[in-house]
């Protein structure tokens, strides 16, 4: 199989396969641009609409964009903020609500409420104010208990709402007189749920209007919370391999092994982040950080810094990795960062997880050649 080496988005070219990390406000919690950098890590996702309600988009255009404004200097992938969006609409009784048209909401402080028309056409137009290199299309994501009927419903409106930001991406390129050379990209996303002919009506219909890459979209894990390799590997045979796959939400280290080696290129994820938080840290199983076919499944290993055995522990995290964290401190001291709960420890243990994926990023291109 050949695997796409890179794309080119707004003039840049984005090496693959990537792993972006979840900077859903704009910032990934307890770190900065430079700890990003440093850890290896060339992306960012960001969500549009969370960064719509706050700090809203006249503040983000008049740093003309979002790199500017979070002084980042990689690509920048907005998520549509669908999934965010209609899990609140279905989860919180009064928070809004969803028709052909796209997504109404309320969002305020102090029973002051505005309210938000969130069409395909407004999510295209933001995530253009934005200055994003890649922009994702308005999707309507089921819930993970959808019948077979929503199921089906969501896949005729995001098919529909596809058509609309495709429309509205062509006029926004026109209108700002951008170069096919500078452009940014457009994605679509495949829902269908766990329904393989409505995953495959969803795909043909998408490939029809013409994407420049495509996304896993729902739920991709199975009850037991493992992958649901099946509909993930289904999903990635529907779409051509000449162009890039992401997918969204996608996963563990494990689950980012399997689904690129089911032909996803592009992946995102709040593990790492979340678990760095959480005193969770990601090492590898074994001393050469390899990762082989044989050892997808028991590759990596949590490292827990908050147990006790490590109180006076003077290695790093693991001698093996080369991050900031592991060159600089000892698991005794991180032991008690994380014991007293001070941000430091979040932010050392973030550095370590993200540098933890790059480096399972840097085996997967080896892979390649
Ligand atoms: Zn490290």
């Amino acid at each position: 199989m050949t695997r796409l080496s890179s794309i080119s988005a707004q003039g840049k070219s984005i090496p693959l396969p990537t792993f972006f990390p979840d900077a859903t406000r704009g910032f990934i919690r307890s770190t900065d641009s430079i700890d990003l950098q440093n850890a290896n890590i060339e992306g960012l996702i960001m969500n549009t609409y969370h960064l719509l309600t706050e700090p809203g988009p006249s503040v983000i255009k008049q740093f003309h964009g979002l790199h500017n404004y979070t002084s980042w200097p990689g690509t920048i992938i907005t998520d549509s903020g669908g999934f965010q969006l209609l899990s609140l609409v279905y989860s919180k009784a009064g928070f809004g609500k969803i028709s052909n048209k796209g997504i109404t909401f309320y969002r305020g402080s102090k029973g002051n409420k505005k309210k938000y028309e969130f069409s395909p056409s407004k999510c295209i137009e933001t995530q253009f104010a934005f200055g994003s290199d890649i922009l994702i299309c308005l999707d309507d994501c089921p819930a993970a208990n959808a019948t077979e009927a929503e199921v089906t419903l969501s896949v005729d409106r995001t098919i529909q709402w596809a058509k609309e930001c495709k429309q509205t991406f062509l006029r926004e390129l026109k209108q700002r007189k951008i170069p096919e050379s500078k452009r940014p990209l457009l994605f679509a996303v495949i829902q269908g749920g766990s329904i393989k002919s409505e995953r495959k009506r969803c795909a043909d219909a998408l490939l029809e209007i013409g994407f420049d890459g495509y996304c896993f979209g729902g739920w991709p894990l199975l009850e037991t919370k493992e992958l649901d390799l099946d509909i993930v590997q289904y999903t990635a045979s529907l779409t051509p391999e000449s162009l890039p796959k992401y997918g969204l939400g996608i996963g563990n280290p494990t689950a980012l092994v399997q689904s690129y080696l089911a032909g996803y290129d592009i992946f995102d994820c709040v593990l790492p982040t979340r678990d760095a938080r959480h005193g969770r840290l990601y090492v590898f199983a074994n001393e050469r950080n390899t990762i082989t076919q044989e050892t997808i499944q028991n590759f990596w290993s949590f490292f827990y810094p908050g147990a006790e055995k490590y109180r006076r522990d003077t290695a790093p995290i693991s001698p093996y990795c080369d991050c900031y964290t592991c060159k600089n401190y000892s698991r005794a001291y991180l032991n008690h960062l994380y014991v007293v709960e001070d941000p430091l420890a979040f932010r050392l243990g973030t550095i370590h997880n993200l540098r933890f994926y790059t480096q399972v990023i840097g085996q997967l291109r080896s892979w390649k050649s």
